[in-house]
Order: structure tokens, then sequence, then C-alpha cells
């Protein structure tokens, strides 16, 4: 079905419909001017949003929407997570194409449901309007957490332990996967399908987040969206600290060690692919012992340093400079990308 077979008021009828009714914590949301949201007692509001730009973020050569909606909701769930809050609310605003279908729209919101409805995040408002050329989406999130239990970028100190979730590179490997191999029989391989889905669907650590904040052992927090080089640079940059990271401790997937016909070097997807949306993290070194307690997957890569350099150990033991590799908008040319 066309969208001009029901309209823009039609299209936000049906969004309505398939989403939740009022609730207690939203008495007004998709309808009105403005939704009315409520905060628990004692609990401050997060805030953040995202936009994913069609030739920028995604190709919809290689990814459904189904995969775009999940995913559009997970990058914003991520950084809730990073500070260390329970995500409520989330917004979406589209601009859409004319040759986007209604079926495809519902396809969006269906893969953006079901990740909110995890976490238990209702969709209480947006925007829609039409595009010339590309597909455009916004997404607000809104979170809360109790104030003195936020985790910022900037608290790491000299001395501090760095710590990343899960394991690194899986998404960046998983892009160039999924456009070298868009018919070839390279995607019934179980690694290379793993990679993909790290890529496509990426899963927020909105759980860990949250019960690492809660601890109080915790110094410092950013989610790896831009790639480990870039935000722990970001990271180190608001603490005013560096950090010296050694590499072969940096956890990589089986998947990533097995996959074949990958072009970099596999350390360099971890570096420098971004959107694996882990947690990046550091530990004051007396609290090092209680991390181990909290039942995460959480390893340990390295040390917060007074010199405000970020520094890397290669598996020979020799040290240089690590640069930020991450993925800049405005930078995109050098590297000839985009996601
Ligand atoms: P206004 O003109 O006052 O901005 P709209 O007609 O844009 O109102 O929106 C009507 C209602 O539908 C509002 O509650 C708005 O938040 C909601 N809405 C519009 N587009 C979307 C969307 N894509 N997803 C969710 N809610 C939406
Ligand atoms: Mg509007």
């Amino acid at each position: 079905m066309r969208l001009d077979d029901i309209g823009e008021f039609g299209l936000i009828e049906r969004i309505r419909r398939s989403f939740a009714a009022p609730s207690q914590r939203a008495p007004i949301g998709i309808g009105d001017d403005a939704a009315a949201l409520c905060v628990s007692p004692g609990h401050t509001l997060l805030a953040t949003t995202d936009m994913l730009v069609e030739g920028v973020h995604f190709d919809l050569a290689t990814t459904d929407l189904y995969s775009l909606g999940w995913k559009s909701a997970a990058v914003n769930l991520s950084d809730i997570a990073a500070m260390g809050g329970t995500p409520r609310f989330c917004m979406t605003a589209l601009a859409i194409p004319r040759r986007i279908t209604v079926e495809r729209i519902a396809a969006f919101y269906r893969g953006l449901h079901a990740i909110a409805r995890k976490h238990g995040v209702v969709l209480v408002g947006g925007d829609t309007c039409s595009s010339k050329r590309d597909l455009v989406i916004s997404i607000a999130m809104l979170g809360e957490a109790r104030r003195k239990k936020i985790v910022t970028r900037s608290g790491a100190r000299p001395g501090d332990l760095v710590y990343v979730t899960g394991t690194l590179g899986d998404s960046g490997a998983g892009l160039e996967l999924v456009r070298s191999s868009k018919s070839g029989n390279l995607r019934q391989k179980t690694d290379v399908r793993k990679l993909i889905e790290r890529h496509l669907r990426p899963v927020p650590r909105v759980a860990w987040g949250r019960m690492l904040a809660e601890s109080g052992s915790v110094s410092a927090m950013i989610d790896v969206s831009d790639g480990l080089s870039s935000d722990l640079g970001h990271l180190c940059e608001e603490s005013g600290v560096g950090a010296e990271i050694t590499g072969d401790r940096i956890p990589l997937s089986r998947s990533l060690r097995r996959a074949t016909g990958l072009r970099q070097n596999i350390l360099d997807y971890a570096l420098s692919g971004g959107e694996d949306y882990e947690l990046l993290f550091t530990v004051p070194p007396r609290r090092e012992k209680t991390i181990p307690g909290f039942g995460i997957d959480a390893t340990n890569i390295g040390v917060v340093t007074k010199g405000r350099s970020l520094r890397f150990i290669d598996d020979m033991g020799s040290v240089r400079l690590l640069q930020a590799s991450g993925y800049d908008h405005f930078k995109v040319s050098r590297r000839g990308r985009a996601r």
C-alpha cells in the first residue's frame, strides 16, 4: 500500500493503534499536541536523541525495515544504558520518501516495538513528514535515574582500571560482510551471520549499565558507538586523563576470530569499527574486586593514566599512540565510508 493511500494522519493513526494505550507513566501519549510523562519520585529525567539517515547510517539494499526499527531504538537505549539509567519513553520522527510503502513502515515499527517492549519503553509521540529523497529517522529516548547514581564520562581518575563489556569489532566486520555478501553463499556461514546480526540488530547493555551505576563501583562510563579508540578518547577528554590499553586483552568474539574474507586486521574492527554498543567504563582500584560479583561479561583492557595521551601496547610489548580512528561524520570522505 502506498503512503498517499492513507495519508499522514492515516499513518499516525496506525502507529498509534499498534502501540499501548495511555499508562500511568504516560497519561497522555500519541494523539495530543504534546505527551505528558511522569518520572518516578526522587529520579532525574535522562534525554537523548540519535538520527539515522539513509545513505549515511544505513543502506536499504542491505538492511530490512524491521532491523532498522530495532536498531534506531537500540542506539538510543545504549545511551541511556551508558548513564546507568532506566529507559521509559521514546519518540520517533520520520521523513519518508514516497517509494517506501505502508507495509515497510509497519515493519519498522514492529522492530522498534520488539526492542522497546523488552525494556518496558513506551512510544509517546513523534512527527511524520515526507522526504524528497532519503529516509531520515530521528529517535528520542527518555529515561530516568537517581541523581546521585548517574554515571558520566567525566569521572575517570589516574589509576582506575578500564573495562569493556562483551566483545568489540563484530559490528564493523558485519557491516563489511553485509556489503560484500549481498547475495553470495557467504551469508550461510554461522560466523558471518552472527557478525551481520550484531551490525543490524545490536543489543544495548541496559541492565548491565544500570547495575554498574547502582553499584557505585564505576567512576566513568560511555557506550562504544564510534569505535573503541574514539570513545575511549571521548571519555578521557571529558575526565582530563589519558589511558593505556593492552591490545591482546581486547575481547574479540569467536565469530570475528574465525571469519574469513575480512579486509582489515581483526583488531582494527575493534579499535575503529564502531556500532558495537558495548559499555566502556572505569573502576577505581579499590572497587576492582566487586566487578566479578555483578555477573556481567566485562574485561579489563587497560588503565587510566595521568598523561593525557591514549597509548596502545601491542602483542610484542611495544607502545604506540592510539589515534582516534572511529567514525566521524565530517571526516568520512577520508575513510571513504558510508555505513
Ligand atoms: P502537531 O501538528 O501538533 O505536531 P502531529 O499531527 O504532527 O501534531 O502529531 C499528532 C500526534 O501524533 C502527536 O501526538 C505526535 O506526537 C504523534 N505522532 C506524529 N507522528 C508520529 C510518529 N511518526 N510516531 C509516533 N507518534 C507520532
Ligand atoms: Mg508534528
